[in-house]
């Protein structure tokens, strides 16, 4: 099939952008990596009226770290996030996760905020959003807003960014070395979308007791799944594997995932269980290797 007619822009500026939406408001749609996108509009699933195509939008491609975290323009691609040494030094969650997203063909076009704005829920640069409290930059015709995290992904491919909003960065905290960070998937063929996927990122204190603990998953729920019970579970304890084991099935506890093609919800639940546990067992066991390294210092 061949796409419904739509009118095409190139603009080159961000305020260029900023008009051409407010012009064509929910008619309108951007086009960064195009590697979802496309697809939708060959199928005739998304019939915009217009394409607004960002990728001579120059001021939109960096990263940069600004107060403790890593600000990622809206033109960053996701193999950005294997070849950035800042981003490997400050956030390796982003660099290691990066190769489960597709091919490097499509990682090489695809964006990371494209995929964010996307909001698939097998996706997995939405799961650390949500697992990391990212705040989402997004520009509109009455000016930027930051919106966190937890309000921004609303249900199935649907988010609280208005039709007439650009996302311009995500903003991510980076992880100090007594944190560390895993991302554990199960998919059918590598590079396929995930059937289940968790990560989780472990802060220790300096009693090496768990400070803090960060849980999502995927394909789980029609959004990146996060319990704050499970987290609380963990936090202030000592990491041990029948702490792993009670958390892992405490997270279950609260998905109810669907039946599908690919999977029942039995299935789905089985693999969260033992993704979580083995996506907490990893990231803790990084953060004491960082402890161990700093011999504690600096969080
Ligand atoms: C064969 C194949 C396999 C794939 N496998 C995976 C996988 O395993 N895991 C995974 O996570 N993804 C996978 N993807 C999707 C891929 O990661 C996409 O690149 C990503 O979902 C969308 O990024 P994009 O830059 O290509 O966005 P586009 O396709 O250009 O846009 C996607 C949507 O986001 C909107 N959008 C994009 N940028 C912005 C912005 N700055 N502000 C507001 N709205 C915006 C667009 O209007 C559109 O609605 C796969 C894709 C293909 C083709």
């Amino acid at each position: 099939m061949k796409p419904c007619n739509f009118d095409y822009f190139d603009p080159k500026t961000l305020e260029e952008v900023v008009v051409l939406m407010r012009q064509y408001g929910s008619d309108g749609k951007i086009l960064a990596g195009g590697q979802s996108l496309v697809p939708l509009l060959n199928f005739r699933l998304a019939a915009p009226a217009a394409l607004v195509d960002i990728n001579k939008v120059k001021e939109l491609d960096y990263v940069r770290e600004v107060n403790g975290k890593l600000a990622i323009g809206a033109l960053v691609r996701q193999r950005v996030l294997e070849t950035s040494e800042a981003i490997r030094s400050k956030c390796g969650l982003l660099a290691e996760t990066a190769e489960f997203i597709a091919h490097p063909q499509i990682r090489n076009r695809g964006t990371v905020v494209g995929s964010i704005c996307h909001a698939d829920p097998a996706a997995e640069l939405p799961a650390i959003a949500r697992a990391l409290d990212a705040e989402m930059k997004v520009v509109g015709p009455d000016g930027e807003r930051i919106i966190k995290a937890e309000d921004f992904f609303v249900t199935l491919m649907t988010t609280s960014m208005d039709p007439s909003e650009l996302m311009v960065e995500v903003r991510l905290p980076t992880l100090g070395p007594r944190t560390g960070w895993a991302f554990e998937e199960f998919a059918i063929r590598h590079g396929d979308f995930a059937i289940v996927g968790v990560t989780a990122a472990v802060t220790l204190d300096e009693q090496k007791n768990c400070a803090d603990a960060r849980l999502a998953a995927i394909g789980v729920s029609e959004v990146p799944y996060r319990d704050s019970k499970v987290e609380r579970l963990i936090m202030g304890q000592e990491i041990s594997e029948s702490l792993l084991d009670q958390a892992a099935h405490q997270m279950v506890e609260g998905v109810e995932p669907s039946t599908d093609l690919h999977a029942s919800a039995d299935q789905r639940k089985h693999l969260l269980r033992v993704l979580t546990k083995r996506a907490l067992k990893k990231a803790a066991g990084r953060a004491l290797k960082g402890f161990e390294k700093g011999r504690g210092k600096n969080a």
